[in-house]
C-alpha cells in the first residue's frame, strides 16, 4: 500500500567529483525503502568496476546519446571531463506524478537547467572535509589517470563558484552525520543560515587550496 501523498520533491544532489555525494544518497535511500528514488543518468562515460547498468547509469555511446538530445528525451544534459552525462525526462515526469520524491545527483549545469525548468526544486551541494581528504578519495579511487584527476579537481573549482547558488551546502565528514543533514534538508526544505555560511567558507578555503594544488601539478 502506498502512503504517499500529494507532490513528489525533486532533489538535485550536487558536489565535488569524490565527495562521496553517491554513498551519502545510497544511505539516505537505505535508510527509507521506498521512500527516493534515484533518477539515473544516461553517460558515455565508461562503468568503473562494480557499477550496474541501469542502476549507476545508463552506458551509451556518442550516437545514441545524440540521437536522445535530438529526440528531446533530456530533462538537461552537459558534457563533463569529456563525456556527456544527461537526466532522461520520461521517469521523472512519470515518477513526480505519482508522488514519489527523486534523487538527482547532477553537476552544476544540470542544476541550472533544472532549476529553470521547476522551479520547486531542492537544491543541496556536497563538500569534502578538506582538499587532502578530496585528494586522497580521487586517487584512492583508482580508477583516473592523473590528467583526469587534475580535470575533475579544476572542474570542482569552477563548480565551488555556484555553491552559494545550492539552497543547503553539506560537509562530508562524517557520513552519517552528513545524511542525517541532507535528510533534515529535504523534510524542513531548509538549513540554518549559520551552518550554509560556514559551510560556504569552507567550499572557498578548499577551492582556494585546489587551484594552488593544480598550479603546481601542471
Ligand atoms: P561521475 O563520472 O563521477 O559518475 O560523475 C561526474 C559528474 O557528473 C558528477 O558531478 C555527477 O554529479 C555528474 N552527473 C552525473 N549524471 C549527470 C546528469 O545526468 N546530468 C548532469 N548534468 N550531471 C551529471
Amino acid at each position: 500500500m502506498s502512503e504517499k501523498k500529494g507532490k513528489g520533491k525533486l532533489i538535485i544532489v550536487s558536489g565535488f567529483s569524490g565527495t562521496g555525494k553517491g554513498t551519502m544518497i545510497s544511505k539516505l535511500m537505505e535508510r527509507h525503502p521506498g521512500k527516493y528514488a534515484f533518477s539515473v543518468s544516461a553517460t558515455t562515460r565508461k562503468p568503473r568496476p562494480g557499477e550496474e547498468e541501469g542502476k549507476d547509469y545508463f552506458f551509451v555511446d556518442h550516437d545514441r546519446f545524440e540521437e536522445m538530445i535530438a529526440g528531446d528525451e533530456l530533462l538537461e544534459h552537459t558534457s563533463f571531463s569529456g563525456n556527456y552525462y544527461g537526466t532522461p525526462a520520461g521517469p521523472i515526469n512519470k515518477l513526480l506524478a505519482e508522488g514519489q520524491n527523486i534523487i538527482l545527483d547532477i553537476e552544476v549545469t544540470g542544476m541550472h537547467q533544472v532549476t529553470y525548468r521547476r522551479s520547486d526544486t531542492l537544491t543541496a551541494f556536497i563538500v569534502p572535509p578538506s582538499e587532502e581528504e578530496l585528494i586522497r578519495r580521487l586517487t584512492g579511487r583508482g580508477t583516473e589517470s592523473r590528467e583526469q584527476i587534475v580535470r575533475r579537481l579544476t572542474r570542482a573549482t569552477e563548480e565551488a563558484a555556484f555553491a552559494h547558488e545550492y539552497a543547503c551546502i553539506i560537509k562530508n565528514g562524517d557520513l552519517e552525520q552528513s545524511v542525517d543533514e541532507l535528510e533534515a534538508y529535504i523534510e524542513t526544505e531548509k538549513q540554518d543560515p549559520r551552518l550554509h555560511a560556514e559551510n560556504l567558507r569552507l567550499t572557498e578555503d578548499i577551492s582556494n587550496k585546489l587551484k594552488r594544488y593544480i598550479s603546481k601539478e601542471i
